[in-house]
């Protein structure tokens, strides 16, 4: 081989970068969907032939391109979003390369027509051609906005064509990269067609109307919208109640500053927030957003700028784990939307689809929702007297989850509320209680820790040691008393007096690999609570046990006052409701 340095030609450097930006069809179309929103365009059209290796066309409305920049268009490190260095450092649009079209023009036949004007007669097109990708520019009327029309995708990188998966697989990517920029954009309308035909179509509409044609109705009455705001940051969102979950990861959406991403940080984050009341195994469903201060995020981290770094990790991670957590916790049975199609009867498919949800919460309105006045009326009438018998009459209000009328199989109790029949599995629902009420002592009396009886000296890596010294401070604050013994040795001290028992080298392992990769750790709490759930499982009421009916009212009034109890501590449902119409269809019964 000859040794001696030679300069690439353009359309070469540029196919190198290509190779890091565009994977697929859809990579394309992601590209281009971020440059008409950052043009500002209100109704984007994408026109996509054979999964996209024929043609990808992107027609915007959006400012198009000055007549005398269209030299620069399609050259590499040539952009209008940022200037200098201070720039890059406060990124406000979606690109900011330079190098998407430059890239794709050296992969493709690419044409791109343009007009900055109202007058529909003027506009220019582009084109690239040759190893210096040198430009034509011709006249070409077009309306005020770009097309840009790219063809024969990879017809000289013949590699890369030959990763490509069959034309329906390339378009559901496209179809997906749709969904996903349509979601943090829905003011903007989109119309997607494959082969002459409109598979999709989203008019610009207002958040939640866009967030249901993209997750289907049922995704708005099974979860619960929030927003929270604090330390300069802002989430909000939709997510889906713990009975909505599925077997796959594959509708969770996350934007930062509108920008659709994914994120180790963020994604356990959110996982944490749903600890404790998830199925084992099962992926939960959100859609979310986050707004943050474009200094205390780099998106310059990746070619493609799926993934974020976030200059304060722990505080988007603690933020974020709290906020879901605490939003979850505060679901509650509340009047229920009666005449509401239930998922049980309707068969949903096991497996697939949302997991069994049954439940009527208080939907969208979830953690804001507006508790029973009654509620504590009711409580304080069973206190004095727990065989109190309950008024039936019109001038009380329901409770939730109404009252109990009979026991089943000794396993379920029967309750009438206003909608109409309650179902609750007796235990799972006493076994959420008691886990609740015993996390609560447990909270309030602080960790308790005690000494090992012999010092655990545990070799770590040099990294892990210097954490030990670094937050000393926190791990006590958790329990454990932890001490650097010499370079790559740490002693331990001290652990959580629940924990003694445990497994201590491996949770001061893990506790270790948690902070390294997170800046903090949940998993004292966690093996905590695993203990805690344990010793409620084990003291809460079994089956067969014969309650009676105040009792079992005792136990609704509890439900309904208890974080979490939709759940129980395994995550499965502990009550649903059927309502009369539901009932009535049962037994083709008109009203
Ligand atoms: P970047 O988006 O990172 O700036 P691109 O290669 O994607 O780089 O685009 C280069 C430039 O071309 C953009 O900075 C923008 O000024 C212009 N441009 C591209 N697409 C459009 C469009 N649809 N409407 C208006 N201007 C566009
Ligand atoms: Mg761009």
């Amino acid at each position: 081989m000859n040794q001696r340095i030679t300069q690439l030609d353009k359309r070469l450097s540029n196919q190198i970068a290509a190779g890091e930006v565009v994977e697929r069809p859809a990579s394309v179309v992601k590209e281009m969907l971020e440059n008409s929103l950052d043009a500002g365009a209100t109704r984007i059209e994408i026109d996509v032939e054979a999964g996209g290796v024929k043609l990808i066309r992107v027609r915007d409305d959006g400012r198009g391109i000055h007549q005398d920049d269209l030299n620069l268009a399609l050259a590499r490190h040539a952009t209008s979003k940022i200037k200098d260095q201070g720039d890059l450092e406060t990124i406000e649009t979606l690109g900011f390369r330079g190098e998407a079209l430059a890239s794709v023009a050296s992969i493709s036949r690419l044409k791109l027509t343009t007009n900055t004007s109202e007058d529909a007669s003027s506009g220019w097109s582009v084109q690239a051609s040759g190893a210096d990708m040198q430009v034509e520019i011709s006249p070409s009327p077009h309306p005020r906005g770009t097309t840009v029309e790219i063809r024969e995708l990879f017809f000289n990188t013949p590699a890369r064509r030959k990763f490509l998966r069959t034309e329906r697989t390339e378009f559901l990517k496209v179809e997906e990269v749709v969904r996903k920029v349509s979601l943090s954009h829905p003011g903007v309308s989109f119309v997607l067609s494959h082969n002459g035909k409109i598979t999709k179509q989203y008019i610009g509409d207002d958040e939640e109307r866009r967030v249901a044609s993209v997750f289907g109705a049922a995704f708005l009455d099974s979860s619960i919208f929030f927003s929270e705001e604090r330390g300069g940051m802002e989430l909000r969102g939709w997510i889906g109640l713990p009975t909505y979950s599925r077997s796959q990861a594959d509708q969770q959406f996350f934007f930062v500053n509108g920008r659709i991403i994914r994120d180790k940080v963020i994604t356990h984050a959110v996982k944490q927030g749903y600890s404790d009341v998830l199925y084992h195994g099962r992926n939960p469903v959100y859609c979310l957003f986050l707004s943050i201060n474009p200094r205390l995020v780099d998106v310059n981290v990746h070619p493609t700028k799926h993934e974020v770094r976030f200059r304060e990790s722990r505080d988007v991670h603690n933020f974020i784990y709290g906020t879901i957590h605490h939003v979850l916790a505060d679901v509650r049975p509340e009047d229920s939307n009666a005449g509401e199609a239930n998922p049980l009867l309707a068969g949903v498919p096991a497996g697939t689809g949302p997991m069994q949800a049954p439940m009527s919460f208080g939907g969208r309105s979830g953690s804001q929702g507006v508790r029973d006045p009654q509620m504590s009326v009711y409580r304080e009438m069973f206190a004095k007297d727990p065989v109190a018998t309950l008024p039936e009459s019109d001038d009380v209000t329901m409770p939730p989850l109404g009252y109990a009328v009979a026991q089943l199989h000794g396993i379920y109790i029967l309750a009438e509320n206003k909608a109409g029949l309650i179902l609750v599995d007796m235990h799972a629902a006493h076994e959420r209680i008691t886990y609740e009420h015993m996390k609560t002592a447990v909270d309030s009396e602080g960790i308790r820790s005690q000494p090992m009886l012999v010092p655990l000296s545990i070799v770590v890596s040099e990294k892990e040691a210097d954490l030990v010294e670094e937050h000393g401070v926190e791990f006590s604050g958790l329990g454990i008393d932890l001490e650097r013994a010499s370079e790559e040795s740490i002693i331990v001290r001290s652990v959580p007096t629940l924990l003694a028992k445990s497994d201590v080298e491996q949770l001061v392992r893990d506790v270790l690999s948690d902070f390294a990769e997170y800046g903090e750790s949940k998993r004292i709490e966690q093996h905590r609570d695993e203990i805690l759930s344990t010793m409620a499982c084990h003291g809460s009421v079994r089956a067969n046990r014969r309650l009676a009916i105040p009792e079992m009212n005792a136990l609704l009034r509890d439900m309904e006052e208890t974080e979490r109890s939709g759940q129980c501590n395994h995550g499965r449902p502990t009550w649903c409701e059927f309502s009369l119409a539901e009932l009535d269809s049962l037994f083709l019964r008109g009203r």
